[in-house]
């Protein structure tokens, strides 16, 4: 397995690998670029097929969190972990020790939180042997109610901000109401979009792979429901991907109708020239960590002090991100993901 030659190796400060005997702990934690500050990122738990696939998704992931992090004007570098293993298995709470002590160990180069196989909970048991862990601790959400930590609401908002600067710059339209949203994946972040958007007076169409979460949206916001491929086709202003990656390829952006794209899911372009195949079909992408970097924002205020309208704010300047990318754009006439790795490594290299 190679390190340095590795197509996701992008110049990583540090990749540690440990393995506890006794607990059966086999981790591997990527610290990316710290040239802004500590390396924040999620720590993952994952039944991966070989240690070569554990490796290519931290680099691939911390690399990701470097460039979401500088977008978001915030002092943090990027980085991830990786426990291989399976979650529903392999979890104890010796292994989640064991993890807490290796991130002591690393020092405080990198902090861990919550992730795909990991929990609130999780971050917690790892906190006892070390001080590198965020989104612990029972704070009051952007929202002002109590929360414990789950960054969808944060990210909901952020993605909410953007998609109506999005709409804004493409439909020239200042305000939500009537506005046409196809979401897919009403989960975590999807369905608190829902409610944002429909609290906006935007008409809503929805799909999800669980029919009970698809009916509540329905019966809470009007929502039509349509079938699974139905969604990137149907009549809408906006697509909003809130469930999986890759889902902008090339069967895909044929068959959209909206004229923006604006959502929180991870990785939506399957290939770079997607980013410029929405731009010859006159969609405008709404570039996914620029959109959804909430969560992150979040996370960094629980570190300097949380106060929840500091938060807030913060997430709203995710609109001026956009408007700067929009903006060198159409100056440059280059595709606005391009653009956004441009901004991101100005802020960090
Ligand atoms: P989630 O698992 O709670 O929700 C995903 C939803 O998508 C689920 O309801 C699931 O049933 C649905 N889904 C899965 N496959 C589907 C398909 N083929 N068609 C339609 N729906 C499908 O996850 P989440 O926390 O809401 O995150 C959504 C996306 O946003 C993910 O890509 C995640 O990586 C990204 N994201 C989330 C956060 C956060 O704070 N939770 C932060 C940044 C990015």
């Amino acid at each position: 397995m190679s390190i340095f030659s590795h197509p996701e190796y992008d110049q990583h400060e540090q990749i540690s690998c440990y393995h506890d005997p006794e607990t059966g702990l086999q981790a591997i934690i990527a610290v990316h670029n710290t040239n802004l500050g500590p390396a924040l990122g999620g720590c993952r738990m994952w039944h991966y097929a070989s240690d070569a696939d554990a490796l290519t998704d931290v680099l691939r992931l911390s690399r990701g969190m470097t460039y979401k992090s500088a977008l978001a004007n915030l002092e943090l570098g990027g980085g991830k972990s990786v426990i291989i293993g399976d979650p529903q298995r392999h979890k104890t709470p010796e292994l989640l020790a064991a993890m807490g002590r290796m991130l002591e160990r690393t020092g405080n180069r990198y902090i861990a939180a919550e992730d795909s196989g990991t929990s609130v909970a999780d971050l917690s048991v790892m906190s006892q042997h070390t001080t590198n862990v965020a989104g612990i601790t029972d704070r009051i959400g952007i929202d002002g109610a109590p929360c414990n930590g789950d960054p969808s609401p944060a990210t909901a908002y952020g993605v909410f901000t953007g998609l109506k600067t999005a709409v804004q710059h493409r439909l020239g339209c200042n305000h939500l109401d009537g506005i046409k949203v196809a979401v897919q994946g009403i989960g975590n972040v999807g369905y608190r979009l829902c409610e944002l958007l429909h609290n906006a007076g935007a008409q809503l169409y929805i799909t999800d792979i669980h029919p009970e979460r698809v009916a509540q949206a329905q019966a809470e916001f009007g929502a039509v429901a349509v079938d699974g491929q139905e969604i990137y086709s149907v009549d809408a202003d906006v697509f909003a991907p809130c469930a999986l990656g890759a889902v902008l390829n090339d069967a895909t952006i044929p068959l959209l109708s909206a004229k923006v794209v604006a959502g929180a899911a991870n990785n939506q372009l399957a290939g770079q020239r997607h980013d410029l195949m929405l731009q010859e079909r006159g969609i405008l992408y709404a570039p996914d960590y620029a959109l959804n970097a909430g969560g992150i924002i979040d996370l960094y205020h629980e570190r300097i002090g949380h106060e929840h309208m500091k938060v807030r704010a913060h997430i709203e300047t995710i609109s001026d991100t956009l408007n700067e990318i929009f903006r060198r754009s159409e100056q440059q006439k280059r595709p606005t993901g391009e653009i956004a790795d441009q901004l991101a490594e100005e802020r960090f290299r």
